[in-house]
C-alpha cells in the first residue's frame, strides 16, 4: 500500500483475529454453537453446514469491530478509497465463484446471481470515489471561522434478509465503510454464504480484519444482541415490516440511528393509451423475477378497464413463457422458492383465489411453484392486500385516474410501482400522486446504485444507494474556531 495512511492499515492488521466471527481461541464461531444445515432450494439436499454465532461471540465481535473502528477511521481518505477498490476488483475477479455459490444457496438464476455480484463491485466502486469527497461546509460567521464535518458513527449494524443475500449486504457495507465506520454484518440463516465469502474477499484486498465481519446465525440471537449493543450506533436493516418494527424500537431505547428497508405490495398501474403489447410482455419480468421474492415487486396489476381483456390475452403466452427451470441453466428466467415453509406460506394466498392462469414449473425435489395470474373480485382480497413475496400477482380493472391513484394508495406500503401510459402529463401527474418511494415510467427498473433507493409508508426509513447515502452513516459536526485573540 503506496502512500499516506498505509501505516494504519498495515499496523492495524497485524494483531489480526480472523473475519468472520471466527476467534482465533475457541476456533471458527467457538465450540458450542449449534449449526444449521443450508438446502439448496431446487434440490432439496444440503449444500453447506455453517455454525451459529452465539451471542457472547456477537458481543465479542461487536467489541473487537468498536476497537479496529478507532484505526479504520484514521485511514487517510485516498488510501481508504484504494482498499475499497480493491475490495471491488477481488469480488469482480470471484464474480463466477459468488454468483454460483448463490445458485446453490438461494436458487437465483445465474444471470440474476451475475448481476448480483456485479452490483457489490459496482457499489463498492461507487462509495470507493466517497472518502476524498465527504466534504463539510464553510459557513460564514463574526468572531471566527466556522466548519462542519461528516464524522463517522463507530460500529454500524447491517442485518440482511434471504432474497438479496449480496446486493443488500453491500448497500449496506460499502457507504459505511467509507464513511469511515466498521460493520458487523448478520445475513439471514438461509443464506450465509455469499457474505461470508466477501467478508473474505475484503481481506484479501487488504481491508483490516474485524473492519467488515460476518456473523452467521439467528435474528433472535445474532440480530438482537446487534441492536442492543451500545457500540453499535446505527442499524442498517432490510427485511420484513413486523421485525423492522421490532428492530425500530429496539433502537428507540438508545436513540440508534436507522435505515429500514421493508415489505412491499407495488401496483403496476396500466392506461388504456399504454403500449399495451409491452406492457404485457415485461409484467411477468417486474413479478416473476427471483420467484418473486423481491421487494419491489409490481404483485398488483391495474388495468384500465377498456384494455383489460385484451392485456390479459397478451399476458397470458408471456407468463405461459416463463422458464421455470434449473437456475444454474443460463436460459433459466426463475427458479425455486427458498424454501418448503415458503413455499406454503406462498399457496395459501392462492388457496380459493380466482386463477386465471399459471405458467409451469419442474416437478420433483426442489421449491417449486408455478407463476400464477389470480383475479381480483375486490380490493379486500388477502392476495391483493398482503405481500406473498412469491410468483403471484392479482389483477384488478379500473375506470379513472383517480380510481386507479387511490387502488394504488390502499396499501400501508409504498416501495416501487411502474406507470404504463403514452401520456406525458397524466405520467408526471400518478408519479407525483402514488405515494411510493421509487417509480418507473414506461419500464419495471427500481434500482440503480446511483440513484437513492427506499419506502415511504410501512415500507421503510430513510434511503440507500446514490448520491446521498453516505450522509446516513456520518453524523454532522459543527466546529467554532475563534479568532479574536
Ligand atoms: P425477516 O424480517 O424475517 O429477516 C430479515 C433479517 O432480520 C434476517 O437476517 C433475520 O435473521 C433478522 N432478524 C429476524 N428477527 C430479528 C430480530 N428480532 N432482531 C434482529 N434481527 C432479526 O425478513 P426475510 O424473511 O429474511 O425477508 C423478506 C422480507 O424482506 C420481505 O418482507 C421483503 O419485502 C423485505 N425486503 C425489503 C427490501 C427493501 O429494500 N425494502 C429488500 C428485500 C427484502
Amino acid at each position: 500500500m503506496a502512500s499516506n495512511g498505509s501505516d494504519a492499515v498495515a499496523s492495524n492488521g497485524s494483531d489480526a483475529v480472523a473475519s468472520n466471527g471466527s476467534d482465533p481461541a475457541t476456533g471458527a464461531y467457538g465450540r458450542s454453537a449449534p449449526a444449521t444445515d443450508l438446502v439448496n432450494p431446487a434440490t432439496g439436499l444440503v449444500v453447506a453446514t455453517v455454525p451459529a454465532t452465539s451471542a457472547a461471540q456477537t458481543d465479542a465481535a461487536i467489541d473487537r469491530a468498536a476497537r479496529a473502528y478507532g484505526s479504520w477511521r484514521q485511514v487517510a481518505p485516498g488510501d481508504r478509497a484504494r482498499l475499497l477498490r480493491r475490495f471491488a476488483a477481488q469480488v469482480d475477479a470471484h464474480l463466477e465463484e459468488l454468483a454460483e455459490l448463490e445458485v446453490r444457496n438461494s436458487g437465483h438464476t445465474i444471470g440474476n446471481a451475475r448481476w448480483e455480484a456485479g452490483n457489490v463491485r459496482d457499489v463498492l466502486d461507487y462509495y470507493a470515489g466517497a472518502p476524498e469527497r465527504l466534504v463539510g461546509r464553510q459557513i460564514p460567521v463574526a468572531g471566527g471561522l466556522d466548519v462542519t464535518f461528516h464524522e463517522p458513527l463507530g460500529v454500524v449494524g447491517v442485518i440482511v434478509p434471504w432474497n438479496f443475500p449480496m446486493p443488500i449486504a453491500a448497500w449496506g457495507f460499502a457507504p459505511a465503510l467509507a464513511a469511515g465506520n466498521t460493520v458487523v454484518l448478520k445475513p439471514a440463516e438461509l443464506t450465509p454464504l455469499t457474505a461470508i465469502r466477501l467478508a473474505e474477499l475484503a481481506l484479501d484486498a487488504g481491508l483490516p480484519p474485524d473492519v467488515l465481519t460476518v456473523l452467521p446465525g439467528r435474528g433472535s440471537v445474532v440480530g438482537e444482541a446487534i441492536v442492543a449493543h451500545p457500540a453499535v450506533r446505527k442499524i442498517c436493516f432490510t427485511g420484513s415490516t413486523e421485525v423492522g418494527t421490532r428492530i425500530m424500537a429496539g433502537c428507540a431505547a438508545q436513540v440508534k440511528r436507522l435505515t429500514l428497508e421493508l415489505g412491499g405490495k407495488s401496483a403496476n398501474l396500466v392506461f388504456a393509451d399504454a403500449a399495451l403489447e409491452r406492457a404485457a410482455a415485461t409484467a411477468p419480468y417486474a413479478v416473476f423475477d427471483n420467484a418473486g421474492q423481491d421487494c419491489c415487486a409490481r404483485s398488483r396489476i391495474l388495468v384500465q378497464r377498456p384494455v383489460y381483456d385484451r392485456f390479459l390475452e397478451l399476458l397470458e403466452p408471456a407468463v405461459r413463457a416463463f422458464r421455470v427451470e434449473d437456475p444454474a441453466l443460463e436460459t433459466a428466467e426463475m427458479g425455486p422458492l427458498i424454501s418448503a415453509g415458503h413455499r406454503t406460506s406462498v399457496s395459501s394466498f392462492v388457496d380459493g383465489a380466482e386463477v386465471a392462469f399459471t405458467g409451469s414449473c419442474p416437478e420433483g425435489p426442489g421449491f417449486w411453484y408455478a407463476p400464477t395470474v389470480l383475479l381480483a373480485r375486490s380490493p379486500a382480497e388477502r392476495h391483493w392486500r398482503q405481500e406473498i413475496f412469491g410468483p403471484v400477482v392479482s389483477v384488478l380493472p379500473f375506470d379513472d385516474e383517480a380510481e386507479a391513484l387511490a387502488l394504488a394508495n390502499d396499501t400501508e406500503y409504498g416501495l416501487s410501482g411502474s406507470i404504463w401510459t403514452r401520456d406525458v402529463g397524466r405520467a408526471i401527474r400518478v408519479a407525483r400522486g402514488v405515494e411510493s418511494g421509487n417509480l418507473s415510467v414506461n419500464s419495471h427498473s427500481s434500482v440503480r446504485y446511483w440513484t437513492p433507493f427506499g419506502g415511504m409508508k410501512r415500507s421503510g426509513l430513510g434511503r440507500e444507494l446514490g448520491p446521498d447515502a453516505l450522509h446516513a452513516f456520518t453524523d454532522v459536526k459543527n466546529v467554532f474556531i475563534g479568532t479574536d485573540g
